[in-house]
């Protein structure tokens, strides 16, 4: 009884002191930088949608250490899969509205699948519009391309484009042009720089399977080829050869978990319009994440219920 109760303390004694040093790093360890994550705003020409992202926005650009930048996670707007030219132009013009009123920061942007023209019209003549497919978003966001990537410090970031046509809808994947050129793009970079890789659908997540709000009459879960990237195995088959790929970050589901998978951290990062816009989601409230970039490679995440 008595050698149980030593043995007891002498746990917890082990595990106090296995603790203190690692919190005394962290605190120590140079910051880099900060950038907040914002992903599936969702914004349409509504007052709460708009005040919304005006308020997350205003919050993300006055931090405490303050951010470097702002990643967009994609799905800026609410969807521009299946609505009219009108509505779609009036989706992006309170995207630019708020933030050109709120936001001073540089802003690395990623598509999403609702920012997206024309994929679920049935009218002919929208195929041949000159804004077609993903030449809006592009243009919106001033992007030359729909995958690239950009550096800061000893980071370096690559920002892909998950989403794909696939009979009228979507589905989450790298196409082979884009999948080459990520190949190419990770041979390239220096072996002392940390990457840190943006994707608007999950790559690696649980949040993907706690979507639907049950599983198959089976028992088997069930996950749609829009919510998880379905070249995933390739992906990480890929990763594995670079141990400096820290982390991947992504919003699409509206849900938020932190997955490490093969040596990787998988953060997806909720939603700044929570349940588009009528609330929480799934019991996770509108929010958007904070990223603290170490130099030497570490990363933290903190959630921000703006
Ligand atoms: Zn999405």
């Amino acid at each position: 009884m008595q050698r149980r109760k030593f043995l007891q303390s002498a746990s917890i004694a082990t595990f106090a002191t296995s603790i203190a040093p690692v919190a005394f790093t962290m605190d120590n360890k140079q910051k880099f930088f900060r950038a907040a994550f914002l992903s599936d705003v969702h914004v349409k020409p509504t007052t709460i949608a708009e005040e919304g992202m005006r308020k997350a926005y205003k919050t993300a650009n006055n931090l405490n250490p303050k951010a470097d930048f702002i990643i967009n996670g994609g799905d800026a707007i609410m969807d521009a899969l299946k609505a009219t030219k009108e509505k779609t132009q009036l989706q992006w013009d309170v995207w630019n509205k708020v933030l050109q009123a709120e936001n001073k920061l540089p802003v690395y942007n990623c598509i999403g699948n609702h920012d997206i023209w024309g994929w679920q019209m049935t009218e002919p003549e929208i195929e041949a519009d000159a804004l077609y497919d993903k030449a809006w978003v592009l243009q919106q966001h001033k992007m030359s391309n729909r995958f690239y990537s950009f550096e800061k410090h000893n980071w370096h970031f690559i920002v892909l484009d998950s989403v794909q046509e696939n009979n009228g809808g979507y589905i989450a994947r790298l196409d082979e042009p884009q999948f080459a050129w990520l190949e190419n793009e990770l041979k390239t970079i220096d072996a002392a720089k940390h990457i840190c890789i943006v994707s608007h659908i999950p790559i690696v997540s649980f949040c993907s399977a706690m979507f639907a709000d049950k599983n198959e009459a089976n028992g088997d879960w069930r996950i749609s080829r829009a919510l998880l990237h379905v070249d995933n195995r390739r992906i990480i088959d890929l990763f594995k050869q670079y141990k400096n790929i820290v982390c991947c970050l992504s919003g699409h589901i509206h849900l938020q978990d932190s997955v490490e998978y093969f040596g990787i951290q998988y953060y997806c990062n909720g939603a700044v319009s929570g349940d588009w816009w009528s609330g929480p989601f799934k019991g996770f409230a509108p929010a958007f994440a904070v990223f603290d970039f170490y130099e030497d490679g570490t990363v933290k995440r903190e959630m921000i219920n703006y």
